[in-house]
Formats: structure tokens, C-alpha cells, sequence
């Protein structure tokens, strides 16, 4: 097993360096995310020294009752920390100041024997429940990202409650008992430090995530816009030309759309492109690619599909919005959509092969709508 102070040093020299790091982020980006976990790593930091005191000295008040305080108040400060990410951490500073100051009186007659162990493990297990359960309430736009750090809070709280465990059994051999007991703390410092250590990676991640999206995403229904679906096509399609792949492209756009913002005003329009985005890609398969590319005009690129089965796709749109009318406030509203198609020809590229897409979507207009023409 390995050297307890070893760890314990390691991990007092790693959350002081983590800690600053979050600090000089909090500087930069005055982001009080990051200062709420610079004092979480902070506490822990000191928890960690005056629990480790308990070697040196014989001030159980400091060593026990201190040390127990500061390992609670870790997780409370990383609590506020998820919720500055929304703004609402005032809401819940009163309640965690309430159960750090509720301990403080708690552990009072408790704190040198088991049972204030056995306090501060469950109550840090809890928090760490609350925590993995403060991140799943918080809408982030890549949930992938912060399922990491939710993990290392259940296995944390799962952790925590295995100890509770222990110090609750008899133990049949006080020796196994108390190397458990050294097991868990160790990887309760490995794994705070771990913790720790994916925040600020996962905050930066997620930032640099916002800001691609800005400059990617149509913000009104979230599909790509018409700059980085040119971007991807073209990619696409110079992959096709080289493999001499069959690809489509269809240009879709809403007929007599201007008449729904006249009779039923911009925002209900705004919720008709919302619904048809969605209608739209319900259709596709994951690898086809949608974007809208105008007020009301989408753009959808079809890897790997002949004319035939692009036609077909093209019509199973159409009849997906033919078919039933837009729903909204009690309001029934009949929307078409005209469509044009075109398929790679030889060497192609992306603003050729819109334009021709184009082409098909004029004449679907001009032959009346609510149609799919294959342009030549
Ligand atoms: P057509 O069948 O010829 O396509 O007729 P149309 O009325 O759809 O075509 P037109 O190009 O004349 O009008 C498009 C309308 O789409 C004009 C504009 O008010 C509306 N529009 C464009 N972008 C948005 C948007 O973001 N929100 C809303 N609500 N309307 C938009
Ligand atoms: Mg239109
Ligand atoms: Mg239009």
C-alpha cells in the first residue's frame, strides 16, 4: 500500500497549485465558478494540514474538531461553485453556511470519538450526492463533459458511505478494520485531488464549447449556419469527388412564409421555423448534414445517397410538414415547403452544387410549390 504522508503531501503541494491556478482564472475571467473551488481546493488544503497534525501534536480541538469542519466545508464551497456557474449561488449560500455552522455545533461534544468521524463521512457523502445532482440541473450545452465530474462525485459519495460503513460495523478484525479505513482516505485524497483537478479543464472546455457554438450554430433553432455548413459540405463533398461517392444536396424553403408573420405576428414565426428545423431532421439519418442558410431556407447535404433515394427523402419532408398543421397557442397553422435537389456531378464544388439545388427550389416555386423538383 502506499506511503499515507507520501499522498498527503503530494496532495497538500497539488491542491495549493490547482488552487492558485483557479485563483489567477478567476482574475482573468472574473468567473466566480472558479473562486468558489480556489477556496474548496484552499479548505481542502487546510483540512489536510490539520488533520495531519494529529501526528504531531496532541490538540484534538484542532486535529479533530478543526480539520472535520474544513473537510465539510470543502464540498459546501464546491456546491457554490456549480451553482455560481449559474448565477444562483445566493440562493444557496445561506443553506450551506447553515449546515457548516449546524456541524460546527454538532461536533462539539463529538468530535474525538467515532461518532464525529461518522458525522462528517456521511454529511461529505451527501454533499457529494447533491453535487453530482447540482450538475445534472444545470442545462449545460455538453453534458458529456461534466458526466466525468459527475462521476468522480458518486464514486465519491459512494466512497464516503462505504466508510460510514465501516466505522458503523464491529468489526470482527480491528487490523482489517483500520486498513480499510486507510484505503478510503487515501483514495478520498486521490480522488479530491482528481476532482480538483478536472474543473478547471472541464470549465475551459466547456467555454471554448460556447464560443464555437456562437460562431457555428443559427441561435434561433440550433442548427449549423449557413458558414459552417459550407465549411463541412465542402470537406464532404471533396471527399465524394475523390472517391467518386454519390452525394446529394437539397435546398428547402418555406412557401409563403411572410404571410405567417403577417396573420399570426414574427414570434409565432419564429416558433413555425423552430418546429419545421425539428421536422426536418427527425427525417435524416446522423451523418446527413442541416443548416439553415436563410430567414427561412434550409440547406441539407446527403452523404452516400443516389438521386433516387435522396427524391425520396426530399418527399418524406415534404409530407412530414404537409401532413399536419403547426400547433400554436390554440392556433392551427398549414405550412409546405418546396424542395430542390441535386446530386455530385463530376468535380464539383459546394457553391456549384447549391446553386444548381438552388435552381430545382425555383422551378418546385414557380411550378406552383408545396413540391420536389431534381434539378439537371
Ligand atoms: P415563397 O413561397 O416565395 O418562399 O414566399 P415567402 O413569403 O416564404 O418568401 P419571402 O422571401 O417573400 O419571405 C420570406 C419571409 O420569411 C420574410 C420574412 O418575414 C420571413 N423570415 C425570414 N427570417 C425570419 C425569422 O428569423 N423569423 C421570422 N419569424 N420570419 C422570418
Ligand atoms: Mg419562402
Ligand atoms: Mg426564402
Amino acid at each position: 500500500m502506499m506511503h499515507l504522508p507520501t499522498i498527503i503531501i503530494i496532495s497538500i503541494l497539488l491542491n495549493s497549485i490547482i488552487s492558485s491556478f483557479l485563483m489567477s482564472l478567476y482574475v482573468l475571467k472574473k468567473q466566480k465558478t472558479y473562486l468558489y473551488w480556489c477556496c474548496s481546493c484552499f479548505i481542502f488544503v487546510l483540512a489536510q494540514i490539520t488533520a495531519a497534525l494529529r501526528a504531531f501534536i496532541d490538540l484534538d480541538f484542532v486535529s479533530h474538531y478543526l480539520a472535520d469542519l474544513f473537510i465539510i466545508a470543502t464540498p459546501l464551497a464546491a456546491i457554490l461553485g456549480i451553482h455560481a456557474y449559474n448565477n444562483t449561488e445566493r440562493t444557496k449560500f445561506s443553506a450551506c453556511l447553515g449546515v457548516l455552522l449546524a456541524s460546527g455545533v454538532i461536533l462539539l461534544p463529538i468530535y474525538s470519538s467515532s461518532f464525529g468521524q461518522l458525522y462528517t463521512t456521511t454529511l461529505i457523502a451527501c454533499c457529494f450526492c447533491y453535487a453530482a445532482y447540482a450538475l445534472k440541473t444545470l442545462h449545460l450545452g455538453r453534458i458529456t463533459h461534466f458526466l466525468v465530474l459527475q462521476i468522480c462525485f458518486v464514486v465519491h459519495a459512494i466512497l464516503m458511505f462505504c466508510q460510514a460503513a465501516l466505522l458503523l460495523s464491529a468489526p470482527t478484525s480491528v487490523v482489517d478494520t483500520q486498513q480499510a479505513l486507510a484505503v478510503i482516505l487515501i483514495s478520498h485524497i486521490v480522488l479530491s485531488t482528481c476532482t480538483a483537478l478536472v474543473w478547471p479543464v472541464l470549465m475551459f472546455l466547456e467555454s471554448e464549447q460556447v464560443l464555437t457554438d456562437l460562431a457555428n450554430l443559427d441561435p434561433l433553432t440550433g442548427l449549423l449556419n449557413r458558414r459552417a455548413f459550407l465549411n463541412l459540405s465542402a470537406t464532404h463533398l471533396e471527399q465524394a469527388n475523390g472517391c467518386k461517392k454519390e452525394l446529394c444536396a437539397l435546398m428547402i424553403d418555406i412557401d409563403f412564409f411572410k404571410k405567417v408573420n403577417d396573420q399570426f405576428g414574427h414570434d409565432t414565426g419564429d416558433e413555425a421555423l423552430k418546429w419545421v428545423a425539428k421536422q426536418i431532421q427527425a427525417q435524416l439519418r446522423e451523418h446527413d448534414i442541416i443548416a439553415r442558410i436563410g430567414g427561412e431556407e434550409f440547406a441539407i447535404l446527403l452523404p452516400n445517397t443516389s438521386e433516387k433515394n435522396a427524391h425520396a427523402l426530399s418527399e418524406r419532408i415534404r409530407l412530414a410538414i404537409k401532413n399536419q398543421p403547426f400547433i400554436y397557442r390554440q392556433q392551427s397553422i398549414s405550412l409546405s415547403l418546396s424542395i430542390g435537389v441535386i446530386k455530385r456531378s463530376k468535380d464539383s464544388n459546394i457553391n456549384d452544387l447549391l446553386a444548381q439545388a438552388d435552381k430545382g427550389l425555383y422551378q418546385a416555386k414557380h411550378n406552383g410549390r408545396n413540391q420536389v423538383v431534381v434539378a439537371i
